[in-house]
């Protein structure tokens, strides 16, 4: 039986790293992204050159009807699978100081980075709990751990994300479906580069940083591998840095 695993925001950055290590494992990935169509190809094209399987399946994360209509088509034409992986990674950000921040600004970042993490891991956790197994991923930040100027919306998120975990790794336990969130610090992504006005210099200098760089996308990648083989089977509801000592 095919093992899929659905990674949401893999068409770049540490989705796309994700999906190729999975892909490695031996998952069939199942790859989400919004809008970037090239980039996504690329992303399959990188996982079929690594030997692996990977389907396309855009949708925004925040929209549950998008959501179910991709989940109801790919469940319909997959009767006897269910998905045993789902790494909740797609993120934005759109900084500001708290003093300026529009409504929107933090509705729009809560709607990706929280409710989206909510819609999806509502539409797939049955599969994995009929099935007694199952690995979910949620993607913090570090931001959510000790804030970040500009940042009140996402670190609001990224926040809320780990009790999440935790409640839900709680819930699951019994159906042996573990549930944990792994929190980057700055990584070389187009993330990053996005937030560099906003960023303290403890992240964009690099001096400040213990090991002295931005960590890469692969590096994260190989601990969601971890996370989600057999060898982390005990390993639930637990928030795991991965930021070169900088926390
Ligand atoms: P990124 O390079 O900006 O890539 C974002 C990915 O998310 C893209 O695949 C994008 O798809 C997708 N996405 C954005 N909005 C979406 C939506 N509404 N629905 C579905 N997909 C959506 O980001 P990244 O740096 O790799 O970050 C990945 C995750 O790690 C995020 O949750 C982020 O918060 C977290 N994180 C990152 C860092 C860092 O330093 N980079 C640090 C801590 C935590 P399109 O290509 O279609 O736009």
């Amino acid at each position: 039986m095919k093992r899929y695993a659905l990674i949401t925001g893999a068409s770049r950055g540490i989705g796309r790293a994700i999906a190729i290590e999975l892909a490695k494992d031996g998952c069939s990935i199942l790859l989400n992204y919004k809008s970037n169509q090239a980039a996504a190809e690329e992303a399959k094209r990188l996982i079929e050159e690594a030997g692996g399987e990977a389907e396309l399946m855009p949708f925004d994360v925040s929209q549950p009807d998008a959501i179910n209509a991709a989940l109801d088509a790919w469940f319909t034409a997959h009767p006897d699978d269910y998905i045993d992986v789902l790494v909740n990674n797609a993120g934005i950000v759109d900084d500001e100081i708290m003093l300026a921040m529009e409504p929107e600004q933090w509705h729009r970042v809560i709607d990706v980075n929280l409710n989206g993490f909510f819609y999806c891991t509502r539409r797939v956790i049955e599969g994995m709990v009929i099935n007694h197994h199952g690995r979910i991923v949620n993607l913090s930040s570090i931001s959510g751990q000790v804030g970040n100027v500009g940042q009140v919306n996402y670190s609001a998120a990224k926040s809320a994300l780990i009790g999440a975990t935790k409640t839900i790794a709680k819930e699951l336990a019994p159906k042996h479906v573990t549930v944990n969130a792994v929190s980057p610090g700055a990584i070389e992504t187009d993330m990053v580069r996005a937030s560099e006005e906003y960023m303290p210099e403890y992240m964009r200098d690099i001096s400040n940083i213990p090991m002295r760089r931005l960590g890469k996308p692969e590096e994260v990648a190989y601990l969601v591998s971890f996370l989600c083989s057999d060898r982390a089977n005990y390993i639930s509801g637990q928030v795991i840095g991965i930021n070169g000592a900088a926390l």
